[in-house]
Order: structure tokens, then sequence, then C-alpha cells
């Protein structure tokens, strides 16, 4: 969860010092993207359109909804209590998984090129036999 919360505050502070706080939205008209400040002609269309789809702005709405299903996920570590059985593992206080549920890697995946990243973090689905 740490990675995960270092990665999205780096995500952004680079997507504030583009502009994600109110410079207006960029968008893309044929192969022209407008980044409010300047633009970027020349671009075939469909590198126009995805430029503007990283706004910062929705790259901030977008950190923010992965902030928030990353808090539900939360660590709830085993209880202790030979009264409450089902409360004595370590899991997730969302889903009861034990830790890391499928949901973590999967939040994980877009940073599975970063040096810290490790391999048994990709989600289970990725991992192969080797
Ligand atoms: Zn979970």
């Amino acid at each position: 969860m740490e990675f995960l919360r270092v990665r999205l505050d780096e995500e952004a502070d680079l997507a504030r010092r583009c502009g994600g706080d109110g410079c207006g939205e960029w968008t893309a008209l044929g192969g022209t993207a407008d980044f409010c400040q300047m633009d970027l002609s020349g671009c075939p269309p469909v590198i126009a359109r995805h430029i503007a789809v990283q706004d910062p702005a929705r790259v901030l709405r977008k950190i923010e909804a992965k902030r928030s299903v990353l808090a539900r996920h939360a660590f709830s570590p085993a209880g202790g209590d030979p009264e409450l059985p089902w409360d004595d593992r370590d899991d997730c206080q969302y889903d009861g998984e034990l830790r890391p549920c499928d949901d973590l890697p999967d939040l994980a995946l877009p940073y599975a090129h970063h040096a810290d990243h490790r391999r048994e973090w990709l989600p289970h689905r990725m991992r192969g036999s080797g």
C-alpha cells in the first residue's frame, strides 16, 4: 500500500505541475493537442486525443478514485481474540481476502515497470508459471 501511495503522490504532483490546478481542459482537434497554454500540432489524431485524455485535472480525479479504492482495502490485522476466530487472520478490511487481496495488485499494475515493484505484486493471472 505504501508503494501505491507514493506512486499516486508522484503522479498527482506531476499532474498539478502540468496545470491540474485549474489551467483549463486539455483538448484535441484533429492532429492538434491543446494544453491550454500551448499546443502541439502535427500529431496523428489518435495521439492528439490520447494526450487530451491525460488532462491533468482528469488525471487528478483518477488518482482520487484510486486513493479511495486503496483506503477501502486497508489492512485488517488478526484480532487475536479466541472468541472471534473468523477475525484471527491478517486480511483486507473490505473483502476479507488474505493480504494482498486481488484489488491491490490490479491497482499496482500500472507501476509494474517501477524499480521498487515486486513480481509477487503482479495479479495472479499475469505471474505465469516461471
Ligand atoms: Zn481488498
